[in-house]
């Protein structure tokens, strides 16, 4: 049955408006919000997708993909501080242009949210442009109306957050939203927080030619949680960019700008670019009206697998879970949100192998389980460690000749438990270590793969070596299988 929302409205006192029932509402159409409604339309076309903000999701428009955009800019226009000595004269001549590199990543983020939105096309009669907000489990006020549904589904993704006390100097700070949206670039700017976030535009922003300071409570950077390694990355960082170890402060306003600190240190800046971390967007919800427990960071307490609140027909799926934010993992929420909330019965489903990337330069990457879940966790296991400070491709490559990795695995048989790596190509690396998890090889299957001369995957068998010489089953020498049966002469 095809429903629209104009349909089966019937008037409600103080002027509110209360349309028929729908067997699944979504909050949110980014891309949480987008999956779940592939999925229900599966099972039913008496459904509602509501958003009030700009359509078009938070990766195509101020995400993923014009923070790569940028990023591509700024690394590409760096490697010229490498030309003089490859031989190639003349890079002095060479300026970024910010007004017309913004309009290029603009107008890139503007198709990309474009084509989502064609995508939409087929489905806009079941969209409503209104804020929610609950008013029990199964009612939502939408401002002028009212609608029920069966099941809810809340995708509402993550905000970034600026303490109150920095309020007052809202016009100087920048957040993602807000970033993209430049028409040129700040002479000086302080960044906050070394995230995932911070380090991939923070470093592209010093690439650029921008005076960039960042502030990192942590030694670490891009979300490394090892602590050998994130000690070896943000001092990596350190010798590229002004960092500074501490908590960042907002001083008060120049005459252009702020004056902000960190400890004994201040310095004046046009924009500061926040980017310390996001919280769910579950403000404005009033999730009180639905009587559901919240855990420690004021999320409602849901079934990781299911995705269920508690017993009640609502649903999270995306960023607005808390867990992290990573858009494939939105995705696979959206589907497992959109199934089971039409499905009589809860199913869970098994997850994928962890995979974040940072893409800073070298990339930072996390494959598997971090250093951090192990621990926690109280896994035991055998580390193999990777470097590409020396290796030979990387050399060739002015700039790439960085970066370590360190690789877990269960002391048994040497499979893969988790990686930490900030290495050169580490992007493809990270899902080749993902890959591998995900196919449970053992340290000796993997030293049977082929690994090619000269590539930086090269590093990678080192740390694979170092697994398969602590392991308790021993790799047998030589490595190569050897074939039964007879030689057939090939
Ligand atoms: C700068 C940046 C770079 C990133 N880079 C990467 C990357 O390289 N790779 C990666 O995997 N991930 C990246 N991410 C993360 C990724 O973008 C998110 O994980 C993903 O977009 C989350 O999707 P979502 O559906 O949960 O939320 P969103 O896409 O944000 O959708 C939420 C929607 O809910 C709507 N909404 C909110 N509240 C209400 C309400 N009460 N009523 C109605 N509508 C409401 C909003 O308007 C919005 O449209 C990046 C994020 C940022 C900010």
């Amino acid at each position: 049955m095809t429903l629209s929302s104009a349909v089966s409205k019937v008037q409600l006192g103080k002027g509110k408006i209360m349309s028929k029932e729908y067997d699944v509402a979504i909050i949110g159409a980014g891309t949480a919000g987008l999956t779940a409604q592939e999925e229900v339309v599966q099972h039913t076309d008496n459904y509602v997708l509501i958003d009030d903000g700009p359509l078009g999701t938070t990766c195509a428009r101020v995400g993923c993909m014009p923070s790569k955009a940028l990023i591509a800019v700024a690394d590409d226009f760096h490697k010229c501080t490498f030309f003089d000595e490859y031989g190639i004269n003349g890079t002095q001549k060479l300026i970024p242009d910010y007004q017309k590199i913004m309009a290029r990543v603009r107008s890139m983020a503007d198709e990309f949210a474009h084509g989502v939105i064609q995508e939409m096309s087929g489905f806009m009669d079941k969209v409503i442009r209104k804020r929610a907000r609950f008013l029990n489990p199964n009612t939502l006020d939408l401002g002028d109306e009212t609608i029920r549904a069966k099941r809810i589904i809340i995708a509402t993704g993550s905000t970034t957050v600026i303490p109150d006390s920095w309020l007052p100097f809202r016009e100087f700070i920048i957040d993602t939203d807000q970033f993209f949206e430049l028409e040129t670039l700040p002479r000086t700017m302080a960044v906050f927080g070394l995230g995932v976030i911070g380090i991939e535009l923070g470093q592209a922003l010093h690439r650029l030619g921008v005076q960039v300071t960042a502030i990192n409570r942590r030694k670490t950077a891009g979300g490394l949680t090892d602590p050998k390694l994130a000690e070896y990355a943000f001092d990596h960082f350190s010798k590229e960019m002004p960092i500074e170890l501490g908590t960042a402060e907002i001083l008060g306003r120049t005459d252009t700008g702020l004056q902000v600190g960190c400890g004994s240190k201040s310095w004046n800046v046009d924009r500061v670019l926040i980017a310390t971390g996001r919280r769910p967007a579950l403000k404005g919800l009033s999730l009180e009206n639905l009587n559901l427990d919240l855990d420690a960071d004021g999320i409602p307490v849901f079934d990781h697998q299911t995705l269920q609140v508690g017993n009640l027909p609502v649903f999270l799926a995306g960023d607005v879970t808390g867990r992290q934010s990573i858009l494939h993992e939105a995705a696979d929420e959206g589907t497992i949100a959109g199934y089971n909330a039409c499905a009589g019965t809860m199913s869970r489903f098994k997850k994928r192998i962890p995979l974040k990337i940072t893409f800073s330069s070298p990339d930072i990457a996390i494959a598997g389980l971090s250093h951090k879940a192990l621990m926690e966790k109280g896994i035991d296991y055998v580390v193999g460690e990777a470097s590409w400070e020396g290796l030979g491709r990387a050399r060739m490559m002015l700039g790439k000749a960085a970066g370590r990795a360190r690789i877990y695995a269960e002391p048994q048989q040497g499979r893969l438990l988790g990686a930490e790596i900030m290495a050169p190509a580490g992007e493809h690396m990270a899902h080749l270590l993902a890959w591998t998890m995900g196919a449970d090889l053992t340290i000796k299957q993997i030293l049977g793969m082929p690994f090619y001369h000269p590539v930086p995957e090269e590093a990678l068998w080192d740390a694979f070596f170092q697994i398969a010489e602590q392991i308790n089953e021993p790799v047998p020498m030589p490595m190569l299988e050897k074939i039964k049966g007879r030689s057939h002469g090939e």
